[in-house]
């Protein structure tokens, strides 16, 4: 018999449920992947992202062609290009792995209705440590706050070990028609994706490689080197683990695995599991308050009197020039590199919501647009927790001082030095402060908003909106 199997957001060959029972079920296994940009869902690419996709995909492929199989690449809405698919080869079952965001989750229930009636179609769970639905509150309620939900997971246990790469990956005697990946048009005209892309090998062996030399090289000191920008105290696995090019069960097993034999990086590597376990949570809160892809999870935020003329300050946070040096050597790091540190990432997203009043959901687009690690559930989870807005979101008084978070976490100055090259002459009590006026300098801005007044001003509209906090 003839298998399909339809890959999406799990680009790899090991841990892939559906790919590996399709191979020991199935005679011929063809793969297919189908550039569906499904309004409002993760397959929703943005710039930065696409460019990762293309040479992901390209990745996988070489792995496929080296096994004897390949991809097949097509275009267009999942449903007809499927059952196209399925006339063209006379396949009789289809292979996926879950996707869990809303407009996926009603698209692939839609699509599995309907194939039903002519094949057998087997979903499995390839992004996530448990489906969300299996951990739940006594109530049978879902939890919506980090450290219970994260205690009941531990306690009900990563259900699977990671399955092994498929032995052989059964090719069709022809192959179907196929797109060349250039087709899909994921690459910019303009080639500005080079440099970024200089930062970033993709593909499953480039993933595996990064958790294997992270864990004894970082996974010790994680806990306090995570925090500090300009080291590369963190693992880089984001981009890897958003495509699927690693699963949260590969990484967590043989991060256990290292720690078996390395007693001594246990604080540093629980709490690197535990950050997988952030990634778990952004996952399951979206799964059981789908509304959250883009309204705030808490109700009195529909009121809250964002400001209405902001296009210029936006545009200036965007473009990295605040005058905040932390703050533009994060805007500048994401834009060369496609991602910012996670510290970063949090003063950032304060400065906009808190400071400028900017609605988060703009800032939630700029990092979708930008980041190669854009990942609908754990990037709004980071807005919504940084405005105060989301489930288990920073208390609304925690505003983060841009000034005092650079002289603590990037004390040397050596993170802005490294992305705000007119800074560089600076000395390091110097280097953290914002332009003054009059001060000789004219290739960097005064800063846009005065961190104090601002931080007054937020406060006090948080305690007219506050209620029963
Ligand atoms: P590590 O510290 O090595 O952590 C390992 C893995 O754990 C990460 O790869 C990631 O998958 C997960 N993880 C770590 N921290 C978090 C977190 N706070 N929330 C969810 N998962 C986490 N992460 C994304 O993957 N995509 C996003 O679009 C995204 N947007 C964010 C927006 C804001 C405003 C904020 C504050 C955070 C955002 N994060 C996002 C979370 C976090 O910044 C990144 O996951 C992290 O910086 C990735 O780097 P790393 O792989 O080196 O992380």
């Amino acid at each position: 018999s003839t298998a399909i199997v339809w890959l999406r957001q799990d680009l790899r060959l090991a841990d892939n449920p559906a790919l590996y029972h399709a191979c020991k079920t199935c005679a011929n296994v063809i793969l297919i992947f189908i550039d569906d940009p499904l309004p409002g869902s993760v397959s929703r690419l943005g710039a930065a992202s696409q460019v990762w996709l293309h040479h992901s995909l390209q990745a996988l492929d070489a792995s496929l062609q080296a096994a004897g199989n390949r991809l097949t690449l097509r275009q267009g809405s999942a449903l007809p290009v499927l059952q196209a698919l399925l006339a063209e080869t006379g396949a009789t079952h289809v292979y996926w792995n879950r996707v869990y965001d809303p407009a996926s989750l009603a698209r692939d229930k839609q699509i599995k209705e309907i194939l039903k009636q002519s094949c057998t179609v087997h979903s499995f769970n390839a992004s996530l440590l448990n489906e969300p639905w299996e951990v739940l509150k006594a109530d049978g309620t879902p939890y919506k706050v980090f450290t219970p939900f994260w205690k009941a997971m531990l306690k009900h246990g990563i259900q699977h070990l990671p399955l092994p790469a498929p032995e052989q990956i059964p090719a069709p005697t022809s192959f179907p028609r196929s797109l060349a990946l250039n087709e899909l048009g994921l690459l910019p005209r303009t080639h500005w994706d080079t440099g970024m892309m200089a930062h970033w090998p993709a593909g499953e062996t480039a993933a595996m490689q990064k958790l294997l030399d992270f864990l004894p090289l970082g996974g010790a000191d994680y806990k306090n080197a995570r925090n500090f920008p300009a080291q590369h105290g963190t693992a880089q696995l984001s981009p890897h683990l958003h495509f699927g090019e690693i699963s949260p069960r590969q990484a967590v097993y043989h991060t256990e695995a290292f720690l078996a034999e390395h007693p001594a990086a246990e604080s540093g590597l629980r709490h690197f599991i535990q950050e997988i376990g952030w990634r778990e949570f952004a996952w399951y809160l979206l799964y059981h308050f789908p509304h959250t892809v883009d309204q705030a999870l808490d109700e009195r935020f529909k009121h809250f009197p964002w400001a209405e003329d902001y296009v210029e300050n936006l545009e200036h946070w965007r473009r990295g020039q605040t005058g905040y040096p932390i703050i533009d050597a994060g805007m500048r790091e994401l834009w060369q590199t496609g991602w910012m540190h996670n510290r970063v990432r949090m003063i950032v997203a304060s400065l906009l919501t808190k400071n400028l009043l900017i609605p988060w959901q703009e800032g939630e687009n700029w990092f979708r647009d930008t980041l190669v690690d854009a990942d609908l559930a754990s990037n709004v989870l980071g807005w919504q927790w940084t405005a105060g807005c989301g489930a288990d979101a920073a208390p609304y008084f925690r505003i983060f001082n841009p000034i005092l978070q650079s002289q603590k976490f990037d004390p040397e100055g050596e993170y802005i030095r490294r992305w705000v090259p007119e800074l560089r002459a600076r000395d390091n009590k110097q280097i953290h402060l914002p332009r003054e006026l009059g001060d000789g300098l004219t290739d960097y801005p005064l800063p846009i908003v005065d961190f104090k007044a601002s931080r007054e001003r937020a406060l006090a509209m948080f305690e007219q909106i506050k209620g029963p906090f």
